[in-house]
């Protein structure tokens, strides 16, 4: 088998030198584990963002869509779809009823489960817009944002793997939408195929002047992926009484945060306008899950909700992906075909 090793933690960027690729037998098969071969790998922005809570050497973790090759587990037979959460590799052994210790948030439960019914869509989705990415943008934005028809919402990272399926979420929800992203082709993409009523360029556009102008009444709910300058002058255009979902802030994670002290202050502007501002990991809801995965299935069959993907194909080229991903080469979500 073979599996990704950040040899060295990321300072600034993540570098391709970060990386090996360690080849390795695969112990035999214990009772209750089973033997997934991966399909398909998820590259993340909380790859990045995470790398100062590990010392490496460490195994790359992620999440990945797999097939079981081989069982001791009666739940989980051979040809069973599962998600993980076991790295950068192509084969893997788990035992499903254990927890991964990849990342410690103190509450979440990185367990494996079994792809939930796509209908027929692509098993990808499974790490993307029905997997920890869609429940992120559906829950971030209906419970944290809690966005009613007719009111203007704002999305950063707007034609990432969150940011699309958030800002549809909202249009589905009868909202008007507005999406910033880092390249004119995706303004377009946003535009045209998802149906965003505005979408911008934030590299080269005037930020303020484009939200007074889309939005001459104010932003209702804003779902911040990015943090920084961007939402700084966003969070200057919205309304009283305004909600932000803090998502991310992927704008920060190259920096230390001695370098990022001099963002901008936004504590006034959250207070004269009465904000209610709440940062969210998406396992908080984890058991509910299953009903995020239900509605965006749904949503994605019936041709309201569009599930962009973007594919590199080779185990090889992972960290390319990567790499491609947090400068903005993909549009919808980042995904490795193994
Ligand atoms: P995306 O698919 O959106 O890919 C990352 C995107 O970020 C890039 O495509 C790029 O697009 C944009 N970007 C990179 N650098 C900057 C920058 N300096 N300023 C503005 N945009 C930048 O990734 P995800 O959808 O997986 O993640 C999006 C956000 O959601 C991240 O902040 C991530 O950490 C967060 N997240 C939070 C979770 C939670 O539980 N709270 C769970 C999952 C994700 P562009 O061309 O537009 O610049």
């Amino acid at each position: 088998a073979r599996k990704y090793v950040v040899k060295k933690n990321f300072v600034g960027d993540p570098k391709k030198d970060d990386f090996e690729i360690v080849e390795y037998e695969l112990p035999p098969l214990e009772d209750r584990h089973i033997l997934v071969k991966v399909e398909w790998i998820s590259v993340d922005p909380y790859q990045w963002a995470y790398t100062s809570k590990y010392k490496a050497p460490y195994d790359q973790f992620s999440y990945q869509v797999g097939i079981i090759q081989a069982s001791k587990h009666k739940n989980f037979p051979v040809g069973t779809r599962v998600v993980s959460h076991h790295g950068w590799c192509d084969y893997c052994i788990m035992n499903p009823e254990v927890q991964v210790d990849g990342i410690n948030f103190g509450v979440l439960d990185f367990g494996v489960y079994k792809l939930p019914d796509l209908q027929g869509l692509p098993a990808s989705l499974g790490i993307g817009a029905v997997g920890m990415p869609g429940a992120t943008a559906y829950f971030g934005l209906l419970e944290v944002c809690k966005p009613k028809a007719g009111e203007t919402v704002v999305v950063t990272t707007a034609a990432g793997a969150v940011g699309s399926v958030a800002g549809q979420i909202a249009k589905i929800k009868g909202c008007k939408v507005i999406g910033f992203t880092g390249s004119d082709s995706k303004v377009q993409w946003l535009k045209k195929e998802l149906g965003f009523e505005h979408a911008f360029n934030y590299k080269t556009v005037d930020v303020g002047k484009a939200l007074r102008e889309a939005a001459p009444n104010g932003i209702d709910c804003y779902f911040d992926s990015v943090g920084g300058e961007l939402s700084y002058l966003i969070m200057q255009q919205m309304n009283s009484y305004g909600r932000v979902a803090i998502c991310g802030s992927i704008s920060s994670y190259s920096h230390s945060l001695a370098e990022t002290n001099n963002s901008p202050t936004l504590q006034p502007l959250i207070v004269l306008k009465q904000l209610k501002v709440e940062g969210f990991i998406v396992f908080r809801w984890m058991e509910r899950w299953p009903e995020a995965f239900a509605d965006l299935s749904k949503w994605i069959k019936s041709g309201q909700l569009k599930a962009g993907e973007h594919v590199t194909v080779g185990f090889e080229n992972v960290v390319d992906a990567f790499q491609g991903m947090l400068s903005g080469a993909n549009c919808g979500k980042a995904v490795v075909k193994v």
